[in-house]
């Protein structure tokens, strides 16, 4: 934009309170440029990917309970039956 190299980006950690430096070398640079691709045909295609759980991501993710990546594993198909057939033998509503 100002025709000036920018060498260099930041990510500050709110929570530590810690600054960690990124260079924008070359191999961060294509990544990005791969990335950005990727993403714009993911938005073309107009589907959403499912959430995959990982719980060194999802632990401490502020996303979680609108996100429900554990949900995404489980079947509405297996849900209806496993209800349907509570009901039938228990009495009960859901399982
Ligand atoms: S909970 Fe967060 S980290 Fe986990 S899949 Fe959803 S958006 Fe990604």
């Amino acid at each position: 934009m100002t025709g000036r190299p920018v060498p260099e980006g930041a990510l500050f950690y709110a929570e530590t309170k810690r600054r960690v430096a990124i260079p924008f070398d070359a191999e961060l640079r294509h990544l990005t440029e791969e990335t950005a691709t990727q993403f714009g045909a993911l938005l073309a295609s107009g589907r959403t990917p499912p959430a995959v759980y990982r719980a060194d991501r999802c632990r401490a993710c502020s996303l979680i309970d609108l996100c429900r990546p554990k949900a995404g594993s489980k079947s509405a198909l297996g849900f209806r039956a496993r209800a349907i057939e509570a009901a039938l033998n228990n009495g009960e509503t859901a399982p």
